[in-house]
């Protein structure tokens, strides 16, 4: 489907507040449950969130520093303003399809000898979104700024615990190809848990405050015109906003982002629950951003095979990428992925070749490159095509010319800004060739699926590749599957590349890792990991050795969603969520644990007595289809790392 972004602001600048001098400011969301304070004290500026009269996020500071003063310090609030926000859009590619954005939005003007500036807070009703804002300066002689650092932090209070990934070192792992937020969650630890690498924790971040409620962090909105930015380890202030380590791309380009005036920071946005459901169902990633660029082309989202992740780099040559090609026609797919090291196995010719047969069944090639340039020591060819204008924009030409659907780049080099201007080039670039773009080895994506209408997916997470690299992930597949919806997939689409029929990870189904989950476990993350493309784990061998009941469910579980509802669940232990695509509801149950588990049916999006499929695993194992009466007042148990799988008739 045509990606339809729509906005319009139906109520925008109604002024309810006036103040001047004041020393506390604050906004409620519309149903006035979550409030935002804003206060000066000493000169200082500091904000607190509370949600039902609680704490959820304790005085926490605000400002920054520029290259040519401190902006945190000596403040007055000149005067502020609160105005309704009331927009509609529709994206054909997050977690649901339409979202009608209500809320307050305070501005708060602020000076101190140094100069000018507004935080605008954006409340609604289980998100907050705040930046800052800055005109120009010195009477509008100064038309640039660099930031030398945030003072923005976010505290809270000691019952406090925190589901938090740790930001990888600079110029360390594969070829020296991180930090690309590929690191293990450490869950429910006390505040102030020292992360990893004593270089803090990238977001999203999530943290439960006691029995109060949730909190997740994370920001959005950050395109070339600033770093991606991540949270420090714990200060007695709270956690700090931290920018790119000078060290990332082998220490070249700055790690203070600069932008012209008049100009914003990217929106930072806290999402609040008493339960997960806001926090699983949010959409603060794309409430406050807009479409950078329109498009012509229709773009088609939908799923895919590549050999590269069963059959690995050996699997690069004409003949075994047309067994994928033949795999994606035989399951109904739209799309083959051909990765790392095509130009020298199968080269130009050959790929125009392999993209014609393609097309003959129905099927359109992603092609892989490496973002690299000189960031990394990354071998996988292509490398040198897409880190800079002129080169890339002839490839994509002639992806183009040959039918490509899209690209895959993968090893970028950090959160620098200038890696942020080199994903929104190949984006922007892409869309001039019609092609879609899915990243690798590579930052979260912050509010990308309405910035770029072209983008469709990135890694940013311990993804399948890890299950074939080593047993522990394999072991730990089950606390990972049912965490990522509550904190990595709740802020933006995430390509994991999964789903396994396989039981051996590895290209004979015979040696290798033991993957440690059920079938229908797998089935259900084709729901639970929310993507427009999905690239699954398929090899040729399923057709024939996999139960057919799981291939004919692969062969129709859509990729886009209308809706999603999150049902119950806990971070890393156990998911119910649902999600409806055209009139049909599925609903993923997952366990990741291993103690067998009881989940109560009654709030599944069915009526009593509706007649449903039901994908669920026997006493020995077998994945199982029945048509059952769905009971609301039923309860199910379900073992250790299986799953069951509902879907609307
Ligand atoms: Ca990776």
């Amino acid at each position: 489907m045509h990606t339809y972004v729509k906005s319009i602001v139906l109520a925008a600048s109604l002024s309810i507040s006036m103040t001047s001098a004041a020393k506390n400011v604050e906004t409620t969301s519309p149903d006035g449950r979550l409030v935002v304070n804003v206060a000066e004290e000493g000169g200082s500026l500091s904000y607190v969130v509370k949600y039902d009269g609680s704490e959820m996020l304790t005085k926490s500071r605000l400002g920054f520093v520029s290259e040519f003063g401190d902006f945190s310090n000596g403040l007055t609030i000149d005067s502020s303003i609160v105005s309704k926000v009331d927009n509609e859009y529709s994206l054909d590619r997050i977690k649901t399809a339409h979202v009608h954005y209500v809320a307050n939005e305070l501005k708060v003007y602020l000076s101190n000898k140094i100069g000018r500036y507004t935080v605008t807070f954006s409340v609604s009703n289980n998100d907050v979104a705040f930046r800052y804002e800055v005109p120009r300066q010195d009477r509008g002689e100064r038309g640039c700024i660099r930031m030398m650092k945030e003072s923005t932090t976010f505290n809270f209070s000691d019952k406090t615990t925190s589901f938090l990934c740790p930001q990888s070192d600079a110029m360390i792992g594969w070829k020296r190809s991180k930090p690309s937020y590929e690191e293990e969650y450490v869950l429910d630890a006390p505040l102030a848990t020292k992360s990893k690498f004593g270089k803090g924790f990238t977001f999203p971040c999530l943290f439960r405050v006691g029995e109060q409620g949730w909190v997740l962090v994370s920001e959005t909105g950050v395109d070339s015109r600033y770093c991606a930015s991540h949270l420090s380890d714990y200060t007695n202030d709270g956690y700090e906003i931290a920018f790119a380590m000078q060290e990332e791309n082998n220490g070249n380009g700055t790690a203070e982002p600069a932008f012209a005036l008049p100009g914003v920071t990217p929106w930072r946005t806290i999402t609040v629950g008493k339960s997960l459901a806001p926090i699983v169902e949010t959409t603060a990633a794309w409430n406050t951003v807009r479409p950078l660029y329109t498009t012509d082309c229709k773009y088609k989202y939908g799923k895919s095979t590549w050999s590269w992740i069963l059959w690995q780099d050996n699997s690069i040559n004409y003949d075994d990428q047309v067994a994928f090609v033949d795999l994606a026609a035989a399951m109904g797919y739209s799309y083959t992925l051909v990765d790392c090291a095509w130009d020298t196995n199968i080269g130009r010719d050959g790929m125009k070749k392999l993209a014609d047969y393609a097309r003959t069944k129905g099927v359109q090639l992603f092609v892989w490159y490496s973002s690299s340039g000189y960031w990394n020591d990354i071998v996988q060819s292509p490398i040198n095509i897409m880190d800079r204008a002129i080169s890339r924009k002839a490839e994509m030409k002639w992806l183009k010319e040959i039918g490509a659907a899209g690209i895959k780049v993968d090893f970028f080099a950090g959160d620098k800004q200038e890696t942020l201007r080199l994903y929104e080039d190949i984006l922007s670039d892409a869309n001039d060739n019609d092609l879609m773009v899915i990243f690798h080895g590579c930052t979260l994506p912050r509010g990308w699926e309405r910035m770029y209408p072209n983008y469709v997916g990135s890694e940013a997470v311990l993804a399948s590749e890890n299950l074939i690299f080593e047993q522990h992930f394999c072991d730990v597949f089950g606390t990972n599957a049912t965490l990522h919806p509550f904190v990595r997939n709740a802020v933006g689409c995430m390509e994991f590349g999964g789903c396994f029929m396989n039981k051996y990870m590895h290209r004979s189904n015979a040696k290798g890792n033991v993957r440690r989950t059920s079938d229908v476990f797998e089935l259900a993350t084709t729901i639970l990991f929310q993507n427009p493309i999905q690239n699954f784990a398929l090899a040729p061998n399923n057709l024939t050795d996999a139960p057919k009941i799981c291939m004919d469910f692969l062969r129709n579980v859509p990729t886009t969603w209308t809706e999603t509802r999150f049902i119950d669940g806990y971070p890393g232990k156990y998911i119910v969520l649902a999600r409806k695509s055209a009139d049909k509801w599925y609903v993923a149950i997952a366990n990741g644990t291993d103690k067998e588990i009881s989940i109560n049916l009654a709030n599944l999006p069915f009526a009593d007595k509706q007649l449903v499929e039901c994908y669920a695993d026997s006493k020995d194992g077998k994945p199982t289809l029945a048509e059952v009466k769905y009971r609301k007042n039923a309860k199910m148990r379900v073992t250790p790392l299986s799953g069951v799988v509902y879907v609307e008739k």
